[in-house]
């Protein structure tokens, strides 16, 4: 639900921007439920039988996606998430899951852990694989334990060309922090394909945009991560992604405390520092990556997980209201009804 505030936030900000009735006759939205979230499709200065076909090109890449990535309900993840749990044999995967293994299997090193897709089995114990959001009491610690004990991680796959093994039979892999993002730079490829120009793909308020509008950059809000208010707005021209993770997004209270969707691999519980992470990076899968490593590393160590992933604009807010942001992000946000004395700028990212 809050994510489709964003998202109503977000239009919301780029209709400001309209300079003429031309520039709104160019101006193609549409929108698709796909991958658990409403994606937005912006298409400027094309025409309308154009935008229409590379819309329905979208829709059917996105609804491939959707079957292909659930890594519960019957499709390629999940058949492989089977084999995995079957024995130690290899076995052939699909070529739909093997470039999101590869890729987040890179970045997951690079985050030493924090961003882990190998999460699976964690999502599981607490509740949060099923569309609904689970009610409390949280898990038994015991549980939790015996998940950590396994140490499942991407390091414990072998995947050579199609052929995919493992020596942890645990595993079982959940892509909800990256595939977002991976998908959302398919759709941006396909539209450069076509000859696309300037475009918004804006899933749930997470999204890439590419070009500008009429001239103008896009401009996009950050939700403030208590209330329905937006907190922040970029303007974005040329080709960058914005993804954020927050704990608002899908969560119980249970006893007072807050049990949100994003765990922490090494405690085995949500990660508790930060109500909302922000990465602006080109790629919106390294972005959607990072977004959600950023947010489980917390105040100690997210400058050094940042400068592993090879990302320099964000920005986070802890629980006490406090925007931390690295110095590309100082310069470029345009905070709303904040005041910035509760802005603290990174020193150990240039
Ligand atoms: P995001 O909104 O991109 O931060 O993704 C959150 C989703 O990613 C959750 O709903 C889980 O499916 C999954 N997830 C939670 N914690 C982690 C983690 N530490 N590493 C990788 N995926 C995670
Ligand atoms: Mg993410």
């Amino acid at each position: 639900m809050a994510k489709y505030l964003v998202l109503l936030l977000v239009l919301l900000l780029s209709s400001c921007s309209k300079n003429s009735d031309d520039a709104q006759a160019l101006l193609f939205e549409e929108q698709m439920f796909v991958l658990g979230t409403i994606v937005n499709i912006t298409i400027y200065g094309e025409s309308d039988d154009k935008s229409q076909k590379v819309f329905h090109d979208l829709l059917t890449d996105f609804k491939y996606m959707q079957a292909a990535w659930n890594p519960w309900k019957k499709g390629s993840l999940s058949r492989v998430n089977k084999l995995l749990e079957a024995s130690e044999q290899p076995f052939v995967i699909g070529p739909a899951v093997k470039r999101l293994i590869e890729q987040s299997s890179v970045l997951s090193r690079k985050s030493e852990g924090m961003f882990n897709p190998a999460i699976g089995g964690l999502i599981k114990i607490w509740g949060f694989h099923q569309d609904e959001v689970p009610q409390g009491p949280p898990p038994p610690k015991a549980l939790i334990s015996t998940w950590l004990a396994q140490k499942d991680s991407m390091e414990d796959l072998e995947l050579n060309g199609l052929i995919l093994k493992t020596s942890n039979r645990n595993i079982k892999l959940d892509f909800g922090a990256f595939a977002k993002g991976y998908g959302v730079d398919r759709a941006i490829e396909h539209l450069k394909s076509q000859g696309v120009d300037n475009a918004i793909v804006n899933a749930g308020g997470d999204l890439r945009a590419i070009g500008n509008k009429d001239g103008k950059p896009w401009v996009i809000g950050i939700r403030h991560p208590r209330g329905d208010s937006v907190i922040a707005s970029l303007k974005i021209s040329g080709d960058e992604s914005v993804f954020t993770s927050g704990d608002y997004e899908r969560y119980y209270e249970y006893d007072g405390e807050r049990y949100h969707h994003i765990l922490d691999p090494r405690t085995g519980y949500p990660a508790n520092e930060f109500t909302s992470v922000t990465v602006v990076h080109q790629s919106a899968a390294v972005a959607d990556a990072a977004a959600t490593a950023l947010f489980v590393a917390g105040p100690q160590a997210w400058e050094r997980i940042a400068n592993k992933m090879g990302v320099d604009q964000v920005m986070l807010i802890d629980k006490s209201g406090k925007l931390i942001m690295t110095p590309k992000m100082e310069r470029r946000i345009e905070l709303i009804a904040t005041d910035h004395s509760m802005v603290v700028v990174s020193d150990k990212i240039k």
